[in-house]
């Protein structure tokens, strides 16, 4: 429902944030009929025109099969998206004793691909619509701080006052004030890069592949799109970043070209640049006072190996699962207990990730020739044992344990 005078006041859980993390969590919780509101400054109607979000989404199977769970997959989504049947890691650094260079094949795993790539203003109005046909109490505002009071939490926001409820999932991003109201404390850290996202056309065929080629200054990743499109993720220096923004969009086509050596043609039509500072971050628990964290609220990483909103939507989905089911055993859906095991299923999947992310960023940063060369040998290795090689893609995809229900296979 849409919000209006007479608002609702008291619900089970209150999601703040209307992102894609908040609004997959909101839609997941209301369909096991616990009452949900969903409070963000800002609810968009429809698809915005001129400039968009460059950004798509590499969405891993477990990501598509939550989609599928919705039903939004295929139905509303697969029209906008292609599938990843290829990841390509290539070493152009020139740093490194040799150029490295590993392509997965999904068919190596299974006949289904890797995975889809979606652009992610289509991916947040299929939720925000799903969220409405649910039912979910839509309010737009602002949710200001969340003190919990006994077996209940308040969510005071800036235009409605306060709402009620007995857990929050704060959504809220990479700020969250949420976060900051349950008294949880954050590790951040900033890399000497942006990722500049845009969408662009190519002459040549990109065969369903992503490539991620590793340059001195961070990666360059192009992820296929339908019409021989592809979206960008080019991490580069700031003052890089200042150069490659202030260029028109022919010149920036031609730089692109000529960084990815022509491998996808002649670049041209390039489309709704924008830079992103690259910081990492990452909370102390995910789970504190009644406050679930989920999405950029718990952690950010910067955009390697398409990581971040796949592990937001594992956050939303297995909250959604703790919360199912404590209700369906009559618990306390807020408690201690209840938080702790979310807090610690999401940390086995997301820390590592960090990890792993933080590493391979750095490695390419760092000026030590023999951590370049490590960087390539870990590579080489990765390509030529198999059961290592298999993990590598296992774990690329998803954690192999602590996976949310519905996104099993
Ligand atoms: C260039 C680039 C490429 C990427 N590619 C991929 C990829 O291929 N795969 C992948 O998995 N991830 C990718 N990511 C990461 C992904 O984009 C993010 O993880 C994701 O968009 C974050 O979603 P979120 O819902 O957590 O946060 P957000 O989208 O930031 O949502 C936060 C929401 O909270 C609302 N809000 C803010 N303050 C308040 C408040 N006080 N009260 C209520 N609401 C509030 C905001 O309005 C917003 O709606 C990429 C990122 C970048 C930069």
């Amino acid at each position: 429902m849409e919000q209006n005078s007479d608002l609702e006041k008291n619900f089970d859980v209150i999601v703040a944030g209307g992102g894609p993390a908040g609004l997959s969590a909101a839609c997941l919780l209301n369909e096991q009929g616990v009452k949900t509101a969903i409070i963000s400054p800002f609810f968009p109607k429809k698809a915005p025109k001129g400039f968009r979000d460059p950004r798509t989404i590499a969405m891993m199977q477990p990501s598509v099969r939550l989609m599928e769970h919705l039903k939004l997959w295929p139905d509303v989504l697969e029209k906008c998206s292609s599938p990843l049947l290829k990841l390509r890691l290539l070493d152009d650094s020139g740093h490194s004793f040799d150029g490295s260079d590993v392509t997965f094949s999904s068919e190596e795993l299974s006949n289904e691909p890797f995975g889809w790539n979606v652009p992610l203003p289509e991916l947040s109005l299929a939720l925000l619509d799903k969220a409405r046909s649910l039912g979910v109490e839509f309010i737009t505002d602002e949710a200001l701080s969340c003190p919990s009071r006994g077996d209940e939490i308040h969510v005071n926001t800036k235009k409605h006052g306060k709402f009620i409820a007995k857990a929050v999932i704060a959504a809220d991003g990479r700020n969250s004030n949420l976060r900051k109201s349950a008294g949880i404390a954050v590790a951040k850290w900033s890399y000497d890069q942006f990722a500049i996202g845009a969408v662009f056309k190519h002459s040549g065929p990109h065969h369903d592949m992503s490539t991620e080629c590793h340059k001195q200054d961070g990666p360059i990743t192009t992820v296929p799109m339908p019409d021989n499109h592809s979206s960008l993720v080019w991490m580069v220096r700031p003052e890089r970043k200042d150069h490659l923004m202030s260029l028109d969009d022919d010149a920036f086509a031609t730089e692109i070209q000529r960084e990815l050596h022509g491998s996808l043609g002649v670049i041209s039509d390039v489309t709704d640049r924008k830079a992103f500072p690259m910081e990492g971050m990452n909370a102390m628990t995910y789970g504190k006072n009644r406050v679930f964290l989920i999405g950029e609220a718990a952690h950010v990483v910067p955009p390697i190996g398409a990581q971040g909103l796949n592990m937001s939507l594992r956050d939303g989905a297995m909250a959604a699962e703790l919360i199912g089911d404590a209700l369906a055993f009559n618990e306390d859906i807020g408690s201690d207990s209840v938080l702790e095991k979310y807090d610690t299923a999401r940390r086995r999947d997301v820390w590592p990730r960090q990890k792993a992310i933080d590493l391979m960023n750095r490695t390419l940063l760092s000026d030590m020739p023999a951590i370049h060369d490590l960087r390539a040998i870990g590579l080489k290795l990765v390509d030529k044992i198999k059961p290592l090689r298999d993990k590598v893609m296992h774990e690329g995809i998803a954690p192999e344990t602590n996976l949310p229900r519905i996104m099993q296979n």
